[in-house]
């Protein structure tokens, strides 16, 4: 994974928006009931990018990078942002959607009693959140997630 590779702090409002962010494979948090002075120093600390619905956040005379989100609707805000982001097949479905972990890889032996029967029957690539115990494989969902990210990166 590179180094390199952005990383976002999200405003609770943009919770949509994090997990397509981690389902392109950026690390993206969302921190609830945290002030916003801290979400900054996370921000400065971490070199994360900060989005925010906020224009009072935004106007901060605050030195950190941060960039305003100007529409309501998660698709509309991914378009905003994609100027900023590198879509690498290879990173899809490489975090937990739901709490930013990084997946492993892990196998279908190991995973018995995980998942349905008839997922076991036709899935062999699965991933495992350590830290939520989510199990991820590339199943129906998975299509049609990226097929969604398809029509929205073509618009
Ligand atoms: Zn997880």
């Amino acid at each position: 994974m590179s180094q390199n590779r952005k990383k976002f702090l999200l405003d609770e409002n943009l919770g949509k928006l994090a997990k397509w962010l981690r389902m392109l494979g950026y690390d993206s948090v969302v921190y609830k009931s945290i002030s916003i002075e801290k979400k900054i120093s996370l921000c400065v600390k971490e070199r994360r990018i900060f989005l925010t619905r906020s224009k009072k956040i935004a106007k901060m005379n605050e030195h950190f990078f941060r960039i305003l989100i100007r529409t309501e609707k998660y698709d509309n805000q991914l378009k905003e942002i994609l100027p900023l982001l590198e879509i690498n097949n290879e990173m899809f479905f490489s975090r937990c959607l739901e709490c930013n972990n990084g997946l492993q890889a892990i196998k279908a032996e190991n995973i018995d009693g995980l998942v349905p029967e008839n997922v076991k029957h036709n899935f062999t690539d699965y991933k495992i959140c350590r830290k939520c115990g989510k199990i991820y494989w590339h199943g129906s969902h998975y299509d049609a997630m990226k097929s969604k990210l398809k029509n929205l990166l073509t618009i």
